[in-house]
């Protein structure tokens, strides 16, 4: 790489620690996960497509993969460049420890888990052409130089406020950079007219997930949570995005052709808070299993990854880069920001939208920023008379029967609330 962000010289060999036993650990953990789904009484048809693409990130292609960290690094652009973006976040709890012998300390599990999947010779991310993160949290800052000795790193530099006026160009001109960045590890580098081409292809993934959660608005038991989850996350982890699309008009068509047979009683509540990612769907099943339905949410890992149209003004190179920076930096509901506004906002126009009678925030143990917004969040709220729950938890199973009661409480309240 012509401008390392990494110094060279502290370069270490990277270990490798999962064994045949984590493996097998983290495969039954996932396996559970897709055991409890099956069981779940309406499903769409087809799921088990979705299901293999979260199996097999990346499937059978056999052309280069950038492992991404975070939904703030835009597809378009790796897609452009002749790859296929892995979103490599992890939410798989038999990897947390594995990640702890390498990270001792008081990081997240997020964090460990991700790194965990480094290690195994056998993982996806071991077929990365290049890793690609945001400076965002401060486990994200500083993941990036311990990922750069796996495979070539980009650490994508991000303002402190969503102000597009005051850093839309310098974030276009970073973007740029990443877009340097990838065509010294990639066939291609990337096009206008490649850009252009992806950008499409985004805008209608998004356009289809915003009609399945209208869809869901409308119908909540026409596709369960975790189904929806589990769709988004299969495009996120490198599915084929054509045949992605196919599958996800399929189960449109069903949840806009389905009827509850009864009126449906069940709490309907806006989910909000850190990412839950693929197979850590333990909050989902809690929830659902809690007697409420959550019919809209703001997790980077959920809805709001294919929410937002990239909009084009403009087709020039710059202003491409400008409505990605727009999309992907300037809207998005991340907690890394200085302000909470944006995620506020999008929490009390879903609650309204969405005819929703209360809101969870998931907060993940050890991740700052999502406890330290949890206080205005709920003060907001409560001035809407928005009733609000804070469920902490982390990857463990640990403390599912605390959870479910808290939560069984905290229904009782919604169902009171005037
Ligand atoms: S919470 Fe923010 S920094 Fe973390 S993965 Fe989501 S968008 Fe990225």
């Amino acid at each position: 790489m012509s401008d390392p962000q990494f110094d060279v010289r502290y370069r270490l060999t990277p270990p490798e620690r999962v064994s045949p036993g984590v493996r097998k650990r983290s495969r039954a953990v996932a396996h559970q996960q897709t055991v409890l789904q099956q069981d779940l009484t309406h499903r769409p048809a087809g799921m088990d497509w979705f299901e293999e693409a979260l199996a097999r990130p990346a499937g059978d292609w056999d052309g280069p993969v950038v492992g991404v960290y975070c939904g703030m690094v835009p597809p378009e652009l790796v897609r452009a460049a002749g790859a296929r973006p892995v979103r490599l976040d992890c939410g798989n709890a038999a990897l947390v420890p594995t990640g702890d012998e390498v990270f001792s300390g008081e990081i997240c599990p997020l964090a460990k888990s991700s790194l965990a999947m480094l290690l195994d010779p056998e993982s996806v991310a071991r077929r990365a052409a290049a890793l690609v993160l945001p400076a965002s949290c401060d486990a994200k800052t500083k993941l990036g130089e311990v990922l750069a000795d796996f495979a070539p790193t980009f650490t994508l530099a991000l303002p402190r406020e969503q102000d597009a006026g005051r850093h839309a160009a310098a974030m276009a001109e970073e973007l740029d950079r990443l877009a340097g960045f990838l065509a010294e590890h990639l066939p291609q580098r990337p096009k206008r007219r490649d850009l252009l081409r992806e950008i499409e292809r985004s805008r209608e993934q998004t356009r289809l997930v915003r009609a399945l959660q209208a869809a869901r608005i409308d119908a909540p038991g026409a596709v369960s949570i975790r189904d929806f989850h589990l769709i988004v996350q299969a495009a996120l982890a490198g599915a084929d995005p054509e045949e992605w699309e196919r599958r996800t008009r399929a189960v449109l068509a069903g949840a806009e052709g389905y009827t509850e047979n009864r009126a449906r009683l069940r709490p309907r509540l806006i989910l909000t808070g850190a990412p839950m990612l693929w197979p850590n769907f333990k909050a989902l099943n809690l929830i659902e299993e809690s007697g409420a339905d959550i019919v809209a949410d703001t997790l980077c890992s959920g809805a709001q990854s294919l929410f937002d149209p990239v909009v084009v003004d403009e087709r020039g190179w710059t202003a491409l880069l400008r409505a990605l920076a727009l999309r992907y930096v300037f809207a998005s509901p991340c907690p890394c920001f200085v302000s909470q506004a944006t995620r506020m906002s999008r929490v009390l126009d879903l609650v309204r939208d969405a005819r929703a009678v209360g809101v969870v925030n998931y907060g993940l143990r050890l991740c700052q920023l999502f406890d330290f917004e949890a206080y205005r969040l709920q003060r907001v709220l409560k001035e809407h008379r928005i009733p609000f729950l804070n469920l902490r938890t982390d990857y463990s199973l640990e403390d599912t029967e605390q959870l479910r009661v808290r939560l069984e409480a905290f229904l009782e309240t919604v169902e009171d609330a005037p």
